[in-house]
């Protein structure tokens, strides 16, 4: 059985143009043989309003919130209307899922306190509306399609925003409820995401979950590859929006690209490599928009590269947090005490970086700050600052190249460096410096590292074309 999870992401689905260009690509997909699964996103930017309706009424104001509403219920059902011939039974299920949204806006709006639990509810119609409409597109366009809801198949714990898969349940689910249609040759159509607790209580995966759920599945299926579609050619050498200049790696390791996911290259979620690389099933990023474009392969070994580094990967949005103290910090318990309170405040340290008297840490700019400095301060002097970036420059073996942090801090000479770390993985280099600044950082390390790119890993002809035609 050749069996492909297809992953589409919001860019992929966003209007029926884009929706009748992925239905070419699954379709072409069919006629080679293959058996896709299909996994989408919800209509680009559509998360976003659903978080900022919901936000809209936890202050209270109803309005605001049911006009953000009605503005994603006409998106929805203009798109429909646009992509099949007879839309009245996909309208009436898309009035049917606003109308019960807008029930759950007043109730919030009433009751005027956001849970994690009813944010999910909430977000879940975006990947719900969505995947009904393109398994529907999908029909319309001569594909064998037919909607499932991700909700029965991914069953995670219940921690709502960032559930944890249980993957036994989900292979269960997968074989009960997808294998029998991938037998008689369907195609299922599923929201990414969006997931359910045994009780069947609505979770999500955490934002970019979608690729996470094109995973789960693929190794679920034990599928011959996973297919991540996004708006990019794959995974770059920096992010095409910062750096124009930026090159397709054509292959690179799973170690590496989760690398890069987790330190902020939005193109993967951080966790989709995990259920790929335990079964080993390759994973293709590949461009919707492009389809013709190779991407990029993520495979368990990735070719010598001659050039130190494949990717240049930047989290932003990241707080420094200062804990000074009087007396010497490394007495014996002092680094616990400090690790239980960013435990108990849940807050992920990205970075640390300790002297005598001082550890700095790195956390994401969150609402918890205030609280977590002020636990802090009953064991030292605590200053935070927010407005951070960690850069961090992602590619094998860098550790037994000699000189490279120093051809790295000579690329930024420019910029002020708050913390370093290099060591803990040795495909990994990261540095912290103002958010300001990051972008003219990531520019000026590309054109250093990647003057003289080896044609082996990164798409060289699509520059030189690009120069061409310029
Ligand atoms: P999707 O909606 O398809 O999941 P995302 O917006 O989550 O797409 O991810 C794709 C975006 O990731 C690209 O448009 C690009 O701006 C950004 N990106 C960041 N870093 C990289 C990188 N190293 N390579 C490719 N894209 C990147
Ligand atoms: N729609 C969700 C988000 O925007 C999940 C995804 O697109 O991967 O976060
Ligand atoms: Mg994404």
């Amino acid at each position: 059985m050749s069996l492909v999870v297809m992953k589409f992401g919001g860019t992929s689905v966003e209007d029926p143009a884009a929706i009748t260009r992925t239905a070419a690509i699954v379709a072409g997909r069919v006629a080679l043989g293959k058996q896709p699964v299909v996994v989408v996103s919800a209509m680009a930017k559509v998360t976003d309003q659903l978080l900022r309706a919901a936000a809209a009424s936890e202050k209270g104001d109803r309005a605001a919130a049911l006009e953000i509403s009605a503005q994603l219920r006409q998106r929805h059902r203009e798109t429909a209307a646009q992509l099949l011939s007879n839309s009245t039974e996909l309208i009436e299920f898309i009035d049917q899922k606003f109308d019960s949204l807008d029930e759950v806006l007043r109730g919030l709006a009433a009751i005027l306190e956001l849970t994690p639990r009813i944010s999910d509810l909430i977000v879940s119609y975006g990947e719900r509306i969505s995947s009904r409409i393109v398994a529907a597109a999908f029909a319309e366009l001569g594909i064998n399609s037919i909607a499932v809801d991700a909700r029965e198949i991914v069953i995670t714990d219940s921690t709502f925003q960032k559930a944890v898969p249980q993957d036994a349940l989900i292979d269960k689910r997968a074989a009960e409820k997808l294998l029998p249609l991938i037998n008689q040759g369907q195609v299922p159509v599923m929201g990414g995401f969006i997931a359910a607790n045994e009780a069947g209580i609505t979770t999500t995966l955490g934002r970019g979950g979608s690729d996470f759920t094109g995973a789960l599945i693929g190794g679920a299926l034990e599928a011959e590859a996973i297919e991540i579609w996004t708006d990019v050619d794959g995974i770059m050498t920096a992010d095409p929006r910062v750096c124009p200049d930026a090159l397709r790696v054509k292959i690179i390791s799973f170690e590496e690209a989760a690398e890069l996911a987790y330190f902020g290259a939005k193109v993967l979620h951080p966790a989709t490599i995990l259920p790929a690389v335990k079964k080993n099933i390759p994973v293709l990023v590949l461009n919707s928009r492009n389809a013709a474009c190779e991407g990029t392969r993520i495979t368990s070994l990735a070719p010598r590269c001659r050039s130190p580094f494949k990717s240049i990967a930047v989290k932003k949005r990241l707080s420094i947090i200062d804990v000074v103290a009087s007396r010497m910090l490394m007495t014996h318990g002092y680094m616990k005490e400090i690790f239980t309170i960013f435990d108990k405040h849940k807050c992920a340290v990205d970075m640390v970086s300790t002297s005598e008297v001082s550890v700095s840490l790195t956390v994401d700019s969150n609402d918890n700050l205030p609280a977590l400095a002020a636990d802090l301060g009953q064991l030292a002097d605590v200053k935070y600052e927010g407005r951070k970036a960690l850069i961090c420059m992602v590619g094998d073996d860098i550790r037994g190249q000699s000189g490279m942090a120093a051809q790295v801090f000579s690329a930024i000479r420019h910029i002020n460096v708050r913390m370093i770390s290099q060591g803990a993985s040795e495909i990994n280099m990261s540095f912290m410096i103002d958010e300001d600044d990051a972008d003219e950082a990531v520019r000026s390390l590309h054109a250093t590292f990647f003057k003289d790119p080896d044609p082996a890993i990164f798409d060289v002809e699509a520059r030189r074309a690009n120069a061409l035609s310029s």
